[in-house]
């Protein structure tokens, strides 16, 4: 007998699968799900009239591939809250079976086991949060709970679980489902156990934390096909909403992972710096760092609860945890400097970053910029030339640049290169903030035989002059008729007058050395005058 049908509750067992209409079939009538016909009354979401497919095969395969496994062994759930409740709810017979947690941990496992009657078996992290495989094997030995749930990293003291200790406390405990929770796996840098979700051992992921989709509510249970077919039974008809469907695809666009990435790496640096910046401060005991947060030991929470309310910051106090602990979470470099703030250290000057995405029939765009940070750049617009264009773009300019572009470059560069320069104009405009309309710059540079020249006014007024032209109809795989319209779209969009000015022999070396300049002269307005810590205003004071 397999584990799932040892350990699953009998009822649970005999269920059939949930009677529902099935997906919708384009093209068919549809008078099956007592659906009203209407379109709804709500803008940009025409199709929720209808009940959404309950299990998406093109989400569920996204996911899949995301965390490496087959389609088979994951269950797209709202939430990974909702597959910690339909795991107790297929295994767990209210008022007989148990589930155990590793304290202090999340508090929704023992949450849904007493909804659903069940005792709770509790083990403990070391004095010093370190997690102690052989007393959690120790705790559950004779108390032969039917789930044991293992936060990793945990929330929320930040505690790693090695998978070597996973699978030893799964081979040791043959009559337990062993779920490790990796809601903050991509902040970590354990190996994430999903391949290895097979007999009683089960993960547990989810697109709020590191996508940023926590209002969407979508997470998974990765595990045997056996088990993912027995949590489906327990699973509501349509458990998933249509936005969030839709949102969860988007969000999970190859072109978007190169920022989901960048954003992850950004968000670690931060909370090192946070850390860094808090471990000299007198009140606080002790930091620990996991996942997106920060978990703190202070001295006097009363004292500093009254400081956070004052500055309208909201972190977790945990007195369960430890007496003075506070989990908070790394937000914005804006966010962040109030809580430094709270703890009397100064804010450093607000960062000045700015993304984009963009979708159209053509081309689907993300792209990120950080102005204060030389790097990395990361290219893709689908149009190799103009990557090594937009790449001299930000090295020359002095700024970080994430773009992947996933356009119609079998029929024609054209969309995906004015698509990306509107992108990259947009996205500089919004970073640029309140530096709008102070300054005018310029750059003039030879490069052998060619001298072009590229002034910018930031002034929030578009107008584009390109003089110049060039004698062959491409360099590279970029249609030199675009280098002029390239230079228009960014004006368009980042509000800004831009004269082009280029003269040569040579096509490469004009279209590289309008490029350059450009690059140059944006240099110059993204600078940051005086200290480098001062806020850049129009009155020249803060
Ligand atoms: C946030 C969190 C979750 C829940 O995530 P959702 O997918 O938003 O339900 C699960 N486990 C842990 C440990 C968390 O911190």
């Amino acid at each position: 007998m397999s584990i799932v049908q040892r350990l699953a509750r009998p009822a649970i067992l005999a269920l059939p699968p949930v009677d529902i209409a099935g997906a919708p079939v384009p093209g068919t009538v549809r008078l099956d799900a007592n659906e009203n016909p209407y379109l709804p009354l709500v803008q940009g979401q025409p199709g929720i009239n209808r009940y959404p497919d309950p299990q998406p095969l093109s989400l569920r395969r996204r996911m899949a591939d995301l965390y490496g496994v087959t389609a088979d062994r994951l269950w797209v759930t709202r939430g990974s809250d909702d597959a910690i409740d339909l795991l107790i709810r297929a295994f767990c017979e209210a008022g007989r079976d148990s589930i155990a947690i590793v304290e202090p941990t999340f508090s929704a496992y023992a949450q849904f086991a007493r909804v659903q009657g069940a005792d709770v078996v509790r083990a403990r992290l070391t004095d010093d949060f370190r997690f102690d495989a052989d007393a959690v094997i120790a705790a559950c030995r004779d108390a032969r709970p039917k789930l044991l749930f293992l936060c990793t990293p945990n929330n929320p003291t930040g505690t790693p679980v090695d998978p070597a200790d996973v699978r030893r406390i799964a081979g040791a405990l043959p009559d337990t489902l062993v779920i490790a929770d990796e809601a903050y796996g991509e902040f970590s840098d354990q190996p994430s156990l999903a391949a290895e979700a097979e007999g009683n051992v089960a993960v547990l992921r989810t697109l709020s934390k590191a996508y940023g989709l926590a209002g969407a509510r979508i997470g998974c249970l990765i595990g045997s096909p056996e088990l993912v077919d027995l949590v489906s039974r327990v699973s509501p008809p349509y458990p998933l909403p249509g936005p969030s469907i839709a949102a969860a695809l988007d969000a999970l666009g190859p072109e978007r992972m190169p920022i989901h990435r960048q954003r992850v790496a950004d968000l670690l640096a931060e909370r090192a710096r946070l850390a860094g910046a808090l471990r000299g401060v007198d009140e606080i005991r002790s930091v620990r760092e996991g996942g997106n947060f920060l978990f703190l030991e202070v001295a006097d929470p009363e004292d500093l609860a009254r400081r956070l309310a004052a500055a309208a910051v909201r972190v977790r106090f945990r007195p369960n945890a430890a007496p003075g602990g506070v989990r908070i979470t790394v937000g914005t470099a804006e966010e962040n400097a109030a809580v430094l703030g709270v703890f009397g250290l100064a804010a450093d000057r607000p960062g000045r970053r700015a993304s984009v995405v963009r979708d159209t029939k053509e081309t689907r765009i993300a792209l990120a910029i950080d102005l204060d940070r030389d790097g990395p750049r990361q290219i893709d617009s689908g149009v190799p030339f103009f990557d090594h264009m937009l790449d001299q773009v930000a090295a020359h300019g002095g700024f970080a640049l994430t773009l992947a572009c996933d356009g119609d470059t079998d029929i024609d560069p054209h969309h995906s290169v004015e698509d990306v320069a509107i992108a990259l104009g947009t996205a500089l405009n919004r970073a640029l903030g309140d530096k709008r309309g102070i300054g005018r710059f310029g750059f003039a540079l030879p490069m052998d035989e060619t001298e072009a020249q590229v002034l910018i006014d930031l002034s929030g007024r578009p107008f584009a002059r390109f003089d110049g032209s060039f004698a062959t109809p491409a360099v590279g795989d970029l249609p030199t008729q675009m280098v002029p319209h390239i230079f228009r779209s960014i004006a368009d969009s980042l509000g800004a007058a831009i004269h082009v000015r280029v003269s040569g022999e040579n096509d490469h070396h004009k279209v590289e050395a309008c490029f350059k300049a450009f690059g140059r002269a944006l240099r110059q307005g993204l600078a940051i005058e005086g200290r480098g810590d001062a806020l850049p205003s129009t009155k020249g004071m803060l």
